[in-house]
């Protein structure tokens, strides 16, 4: 993989503050700089060069060279940055003491950075900007709480609405009670199916089409392409950049294969070609013995003296489902906006009852009674 690289002119920007109340310099500067162009004043400690978008790239043989010529160094003696290429300081003309400038500087000085594709920092990021941050977060945290006050309320609302009940102390009206018994009839019916259920009697059948399936005829042999990714050449794509930690930045470009999908030869493939047909099948009608309800007579009464409907069955009838229910009246003896409450109860329960029994009822907003206790 061939690398190429380009140089390009990075910025810094400038942070002393103007003791004269004006705030930061703020100044964006070209990276290979050592003065603010503004203030004059020192390149900052640890600055941080960045690539704005659409930099220059340098093309003269002196700004190459000098972006070639490795990190600036600071003079610890005045804080001055300098160039690589001298060892005195342009500032205040001492000598370049690297080992003491090792021991003195354990990170955090100028130097080269390696930045990955599209990581390249393209602007000027100051380092306090978590108040923003906070307020959105609590904000956050405001509307958050407001949804689920909501869900509360909602809540709450359906439970007081259709779940919540209040005891009401309730005496015995009255009773009502309703029987029903459903009489079936057996009845001769003539149907017709594919098949004959336990029970029923052929009449006849005939030949009928019941569906339809797929059945081999032949196969056909076509010509079908080939495919495959196949290289047309080579493209330069950038692969990283290198803070040069004087102002600079180097781009790297790699090659990179381009493919394009070509047809390399044919294939024979084969189709098969079905064909459909008709299934055939008997198709019955049968006679079959079927119970229907023909009637369902009903008693019902206001006493506690219950019975069953009276009924003769004939010879071709039977007895079906049997049904009952068993209501109790109810008037609350206390003050109350509902003046008569019902309640459904099994047989044994309802006959035990008298009238002028006291409970205590648990009733919903609705009026439906939803149990019924005797007091403590
Ligand atoms: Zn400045
Ligand atoms: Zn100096």
């Amino acid at each position: 993989m061939a690398k190429k690289t380009v140089f390009k002119e990075g910025k810094w920007r400038c942070t002393h503050i103007d003791l004269s109340g004006e705030g930061a310099c703020n100044h964006e500067n070209p990276g290979p700089a050592l003065l603010c162009e503004k203030c004059n004043k020192h390149r900052p400690k640890n600055v941080q060069f960045y690539l704005p978008k659409g930099a220059k790239v340098v093309h003269d043989q002196a700004s190459i060279l000098d972006a070639k010529s490795g990190a600036n160094w600071r003079c610890m003696h005045c804080n001055y940055d300098n160039k690589a290429s001298s060892d005195i300081c342009v500032h205040c003309d001492k000598v370049r003491d690297t080992e003491y400038e090792k021991w003195i500087n354990l990170g955090g000085e100028l130097s080269t950075k390696k930045y990955a594709k599209g990581q390249t920092p393209t602007g000027y990021q100051p380092k306090t900007a978590t108040s923003f941050q906070q307020k959105s977060k609590i904000g956050k945290y405001l509307k958050i709480g407001g949804i689920v006050l909501a869900a509360v309320l909602i809540i709450w609302f359906i439970y007081a609405q259709f779940f919540k009940t209040e005891a009401l102390k309730v005496e015995v009206a009255g009773f009502t009670w309703e029987r029903e018994v459903v009489i079936e009839e057996k009845q001769t019916v003539t149907e017709q199916g594919w098949d004959i259920p336990s029970g029923g009697r052929q009449k006849s059948r005939v030949k009928k089409q019941h569906g339809t399936k797929e059945v081999y005829d032949h196969s056909e042999w076509e010509e079908e392409p080939i495919y495959e990714d196949v290289q047309v050449g080579t493209q330069q794509v950038e692969c990283g950049t290198i803070d040069k930690g004087n102002g600079y930045f180097e781009t790297q470009y790699c090659d990179e294969p381009i493919y394009e999908s070509q047809q390399t030869g044919t294939r024979e493939v084969e189709r098969k070609v079905y064909r459909t047909e008709p299934v055939y099948d008997y198709w019955y009608t049968y006679e079959i013995d079927r119970w229907n309800e023909v009637r369902s007579p009903e008693s019902s009464g206001t006493t506690k003296n219950v019975s069953w409907p009276e009924y003769n069955l004939s010879y071709n009838e039977r007895v079906g489902d049997e049904s009952e229910s068993y209501t109790v009246h109810l008037k609350p003896i206390v003050e109350s906006k509902f003046s008569q409450l019902e309640y459904d109860l099994g047989f044994s329960e309802w006959n035990k009852m008298n009238l002028g029994d006291v409970y205590i009822a648990r009733v919903r907003k609705s009026g439906t009674v939803v149990s019924l206790n005797k007091p403590d």
